[in-house]
């Protein structure tokens, strides 16, 4: 018995020693792969897309990838067209992560392994593997660049004895996004105790996720909320100094409104300071923000390695293996604990541009200069 064990083992090493069907497909070039990505409105999606293509491509898969302007039906259709299509694996940022079952549960029954890129597909358990960065650490690394925007803590978020009271609004992603919700929450968690002990005071009060989310994380949303809470709560003479912004483009949108209402660099004459604002996934426009000190910083995800982490996993479900997970307990999508893989973030302020983003090769320094 050891020997034939010994054998299968050997085997499935090679062309991968899966039973059934699986291993008669191992063959790339008869092998398409559908990936169903989000929109193109946000440059990180069309980095992703393109990244997770080339790479499968480079190993010589046929891709077939989608894009659906952030609206629903339209990426249920393209699921479904792929199981339709015969393509023997998925690769799926949701748009909205509970609008997937039907389509997860037609995949199943194909055979076809699913994996959930970057934001959690929920209630199913037609998910196989989830592959994204540490969402909760994005959070509260972003809270953590606000406090030390303000001088509250250090960058190691390290208190620094300075008591403010510092005016802050704080704004969250779409409530459909499971990852929402994680950087909401990771912010949050850091923030209470200078909230509680009142460091840091929410002038509108709006601190309740359900208030402050943005649908489908769209700037012009969040710009329009920003003139809101302006009018509103700050009519009095006093100012915003904080604002907690958990993506770029709705960083932008927030910068728009507070520079419409006369706040920018106080050295051009401005009366109002621009306030500490964050941001995540080192939009190029954000970057140039970011180096010409209009924002403060964002937190930037390397999605060349999301895409080898996606890419290594699909092929380890082509040959009939498991993929391996660094995190089998935290996300929990309502059916299943999901076995997950996450990377590490990065905060990035203007002083370490240089290193993060220009030295590893994600963006030139002309690029930067420009913002685009
Ligand atoms: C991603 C973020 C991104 C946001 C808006 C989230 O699910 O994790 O990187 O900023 O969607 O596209």
């Amino acid at each position: 018995a050891a020997l034939a064990l010994g054998l299968v083992a050997c085997g499935g090493s090679g062309a991968g020693g899966g039973s059934g069907s699986s291993g008669n497909d191992s063959n790339p070039s008869d092998t398409t792969i559908g990936v169903a990505m989000p929109t193109q409105t946000s440059e990180r999606w069309i980095a992703d897309g393109n990244n997770v293509k080339k790479q499968l491509e480079d190993k010589g898969y046929k891709v077939d990838l989608q894009y659906a302007n952030d609206d629903i039906p339209t990426q249920s259709q393209q699921i479904d067209q792929m199981i339709t299509k015969g393509e023997k694996l998925l690769i799926v940022a949701a748009i909205d992560g509970t609008a997937l079952s039907s389509q997860l549960q037609a995949a199943a029954d194909a055979g076809i392994k699913v994996i959930s890129y970057d934001r959690l597909i929920r209630d199913t358990p037609n998910v196989d593997f989830y592959v994204s960065f540490d969402n909760y650490k994005v959070g509260v690394a972003q809270a953590t660049a606000l406090l030390a925007g303000l001088g509250v803590t250090d960058k190691d978020g390290k208190a620094t004895g300075t008591k403010g009271p510092f005016n802050i609004e704080v704004f969250a992603g779409s409530l459909d996004d499971n990852n929402a919700h994680f950087f909401f929450d990771g912010a949050m968690d850091t923030l209470k105790q200078y909230i509680d002990d009142g460091t840091l005071v929410i002038k509108s009060g709006q601190n309740q996720i359900e208030q402050v989310a943005i649908l489908r994380w769209q700037q012009e949303t969040a710009q329009k909320r920003m003139e809101d809470l302006l009018t509103q709560s700050y009519n009095d003479g006093t100012t915003v100094q904080g604002v907690l912004s958990p993506y770029d483009g709705l960083s932008r949108g927030i910068i728009t409104a507070l520079q419409n209402a006369g706040y920018g660099p106080t050295t051009s004459g401005g009366a109002k300071p621009m306030p500490i604002v964050t941001g995540q996934d080192a939009e190029i426009a954000s970057v140039k923000l970011i180096n010409d000190g209009v924002q403060s910083s964002t937190i930037f995800k390397d999605t060349r390695l999301l895409a080898e982490q996606a890419v290594t996993a699909a092929v380890a479900f082509l040959k009939g293996d498991e993929p391996e997970a660094n995190d089998t307990k935290t996300y929990d999508n309502g059916q299943k604990v999901v076995p997950s893989f996450l990377l590490p973030v990065v905060t990035v302020y203007k002083d370490n541009i240089q290193k993060e983003l220009i030295d590893s090769g994600y963006y030139t320094a002309d690029e930067v200069a420009k913002g685009q």
